[in-house]
């Protein structure tokens, strides 16, 4: 785009920048992919988009030719992408600076100036491409500021915004120019680190968090929790990124907040506690009732000898007599040993636990 505005309508001049930029940049570097997406927002792979790219230029050079003027390359590009490589059905004529400031808008968040949550999940996915190809590593941070309701509660919405956006400055001025630092939720942000392993992801978050630390608010501290996972040590796609460092933030949630915690799949169970709460269970065909053996903030362990099925859904009623405790949730069977008696022993995971059960589950875990 640089390039693009410094003399639009030269094109020698720009050709002859693009070609020195394309030798400069490293292999990392798609510059007909990215060529290709400035001018059309479509996406190509590198060794189809350099193809098509000199397809365009011969495509120019022989419209100028049976024309006798000079048609420029945007002219040809059109031509070509509706009536020879025809990707180009309905296309819309704008000025690219005016496109790129609406592609902004929609991309970023208005409270706080960051990506939005449709920005992060492209970026996710495409970094995670990025990083697979190149074999370097990727780090994903969630963040989740601590006892925000109470915040906006004690002070009102407006102070609660104004911190929000404190918070969203501080990510912003901490975080490397490659990083991309997205509002993901109500008072929720992520990070997405490139080419960073989890001990430097971990150094750089710990230093945000001293740096949210030191904002300054009614002489309160405001305080934060993180998550963090690393591809390729501990997650291997997307899903597990996000899924993953979703689970270290609620690990630094029930271990007490204003911390950072780097996944790992061990501390998955260490929040169990022995739980005798009465369970109700229905699947589509049957209900029966047991009696759970323990419970964590991710799922429960119960004993039967009704015959269930790994990767079965259920919904359950969790029902302590003592305390009055009721969690209504959705599990999924993850885990079935058989015992004596045919008894089998099961694991399960929580799928859907609403609001009021975490809530629960956080106070019993931690207590
Ligand atoms: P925890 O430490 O466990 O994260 O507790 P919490 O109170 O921060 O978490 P919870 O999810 O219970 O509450 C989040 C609150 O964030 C609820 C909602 O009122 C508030 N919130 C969400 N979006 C906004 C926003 O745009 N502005 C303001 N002021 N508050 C928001
Ligand atoms: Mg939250
Ligand atoms: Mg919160």
């Amino acid at each position: 785009m640089d390039i693009l505005d410094e003399d639009s309508a030269n094109e020698e001049y720009l050709f002859e920048k693009l070609r020195d930029s394309a030798t400069v940049l490293d292999s990392g570097y798609h510059v007909y992919s990215a060529l290709l997406r400035v001018f059309t927002s479509m996406d190509f792979p590198e060794d189809e988009a350099e193809t098509i790219w000199k397809e365009i230029i011969e495509y120019k050079n022989s419209l100028s030719d049976q024309l006798k003027r000079d048609v420029g390359f945007r002219v040809a590009m059109l031509d070509y992408f509706i009536n020879v490589n025809k990707k180009l059905s309905n296309p819309k004529l704008i000025e690219i600076r005016l496109f790129a400031e609406t592609e902004k808008l929609v991309l970023v968040d208005e409270l706080t100036r960051l990506y939005n949550r449709r920005h992060f999940q492209n970026s996710l996915q495409r970094e995670f491409k990025q990083a697979k190809r190149y074999n370097l590593p990727l780090s994903l941070l969630i963040i989740d500021i601590d006892n925000f309701k109470k915040i906006n509660d004690t002070y009102g919405h407006p102070k609660g915004d104004q911190i929000l956006v404190s918070v969203a400055t501080t990510i912003a001025t901490n975080m490397r120019l490659e990083d991309t630092a997205c509002r993901i939720g109500g008072e929720e942000f992520a990070v997405i680190l490139p080419q960073t392993n989890e001990p430097s992801a971990m150094i750089a978050a710990q230093k945000l968090l001293e740096n949210i630390r030191q904002i300054e608010f009614e002489n309160e501290k405001v305080t934060v929790s993180g998550g963090i996972v690393s591809y390729p040590d501990k997650a291997n796609s997307v899903e597990q990124l996000f899924d993953f460092a979703d689970r270290a933030l609620y690990f630094a949630k029930y271990s007490g907040k204003n911390r950072v915690i780097a996944y790992s799949p061990d501390k998955r169970g260490s929040l169990r506690f022995e739980a005798n709460f009465e369970l109700a269970c229905k699947l589509t065909d049957k209900s029966f009732k047991t009696i759970s053996k323990n419970i964590s903030v991710t799922g429960l362990a119960f004993e039967t000898t009704e015959h269930i099925n790994l990767n079965d859904f259920m919904d359950v009623r969790l029902e302590d007599h003592l305390t009055g405790h009721l969690i209504e949730a959705k599990i999924k069977i993850v885990r079935k040993e058989i015992t004596t008696n045919n008894t089998f022993h099961i694991g399960a995971e929580f799928i859907e636990l609403g609001h009021h059960g975490k809530e629960i589950l956080r106070t019993l875990s931690t207590r």
